[in-house]
């Protein structure tokens, strides 16, 4: 039989009550609490014996349908819509870990990651154990009986390091413990994080979901293939549910900390689904035509991204993400000062952070995001004084390669 494409079905997903006006995209539901007709129905809503909507920290209608869009997209188990990127990844370690566990991963990570891990975490009695995950052995080595997580950024934010997902799964799926990762860089329209043995996938929807940085907002997708027995802290609810941690996400964790997508953002951010897949190969389509023309650009010394022949991660990025790995590159000046000047002069791009609006950004990693980090930090994390950072839009790349040179030219 004939699948029906990704698009199709996200189009297509009927809503779950019909709407008394027969709108035809899902309306913002602004409502806080929901009616009940007798008290009985109102004791099995909230002893979750219907699924009926009771308080809009816990469910609202519109954030419902985008995650149901998200999860028909995906095909995952569960999806949970969060108000920040950073809101999903706190409330997965808050779901996952316990004090006295540990949490292998790299220190190639996006720079609030970073200190959620190290300072948040740490605080909880959480130990952050970094390796480098692209060798096996030295994941091996960190994993032990108190190991909650691997995680991963699938190509890291700025470093774009890109590690072999299906060999860090194997080496903790053996060891029967789930992998993580931050898939924000690659949209699930280009890349299927499950077939690369990924567990749960946690996303800034910000970025690319967002459809051109209208809204802030983090999803959580668990694609229900880890066996949650596994887990000393997930084990007593593995049998309540197709995932323990879909589980203890929604009925605790999300209601506790209280970061529920708004309905508002959830119907910009299911409008920006829409033309994900179409927004993501433009715009990764012309960051691969403006990594190949920057190499030769006097003044340019090196430029960093996974789909050029000679990076040294290509031929995994290929297998995993396709032949354009994203919209996102890093390049090199000789030095900060260059850095500056270069980005003072730029007259179409924006100095401005975020990743994947239309419009094309530029910023200077080293000072900004990691400017309050210790120069130690900094070189521990392989953040460059030289280095720019580059989110290219869906500008014309001959406009964009025009205003790069006349910035160079000085
Ligand atoms: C932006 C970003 C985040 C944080 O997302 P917010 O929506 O800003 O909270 C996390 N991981 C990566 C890779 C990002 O680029």
């Amino acid at each position: 039989m004939k699948e029906t494409k990704y698009e199709t079905k996200l189009l297509e997903l009927p809503y779950p009550k019909n709407d008394a006006y027969g709108a035809l995209s899902m309306p913002v539901y602004h409502a806080l609490a929901y009616e009940f007709e007798t008290a009985e129905e109102m004791e099995a809503a909230f002893c979750g014996l219907t699924s009926e909507h009771t308080y809009s920290r816990v469910t609202n209608p519109t954030v419902q349908y985008f995650e149901e869009r998200v999860r028909v997209g995906t095909g995952a188990h569960g999806v949970t819509a969060l108000n920040s990127g950073m809101a999903a990844i706190s409330n997965t370690f808050f779901t996952l870990a316990w004090s006295g566990c540990n949490l292998v991963t790299s220190r190639h990570l996006f720079g609030n990651t970073y200190s959620f891990f190290v300072n948040t975490l740490g605080a909880f009695g959480v130990e952050i154990r970094f390796c480098d995950l692209t060798n096996a052995e030295e994941v091996a080595a960190c994993i032990d009986g108190n190991t909650c997580a691997v995680f991963a950024e699938v190509i890291t934010n700025p470093q774009m390091e890109v590690v072999d997902l299906l060999t860090l799964a194997a080496v903790a799926h053996e060891r029967n413990v789930p992998l993580i990762a931050d898939t924000t860089i690659i949209p699930f329209s280009a890349f299927h994080a499950s077939d690369f043995g990924i567990d749960i996938d946690v996303i800034s929807s910000t970025k690319y979901i967002s459809g051109g940085g209208t809204s802030l907002g983090g999803l959580i997708i668990d694609y229900g293939k880890f066996d949650w027995s596994h887990s000393p802290k997930l084990k007593p609810f593995a049998d309540a549910s197709l995932s323990a941690f879909h589980f203890k996400l929604r009925k605790e964790i999300h209601r506790n900390l209280g970061a529920y997508m708004t309905p508002e953002v959830a119907y910009m951010q299911s409008l920006g689904l829409e033309t994900l897949s179409v927004r993501y190969e433009r715009q990764a389509a012309g960051c691969q035509e403006v990594a190949e023309r920057l190499q030769s650009m006097l003044g340019v010394v090196s430029v960093n991204y996974p789909g050029l022949p000679e990076n040294p991660y290509h031929e995994v990025s290929k297998r995993q993400f396709g032949t354009n790995p994203g919209a996102m590159l890093t390049f090199d000046l000789d030095s900060r000062e260059r850095c500056y000047d270069f980005m003072n002069r730029l007259k179409l791009i924006h100095r401005a952070t975020n990743l994947f609006d239309n419009r094309t950004l530029i910023i200077h990693p080293a000072s900004t995001i990691y400017g309050t980090f210790t120069p130690e930090q900094r070189a521990e994390m392989d953040i460059h004084d030289t280095s720019l950072r580059l989110s290219v839009g869906l500008e014309g790349v001959d406009d964009l390669m025009e205003d790069i040179s006349q910035a160079l030219a000085h």
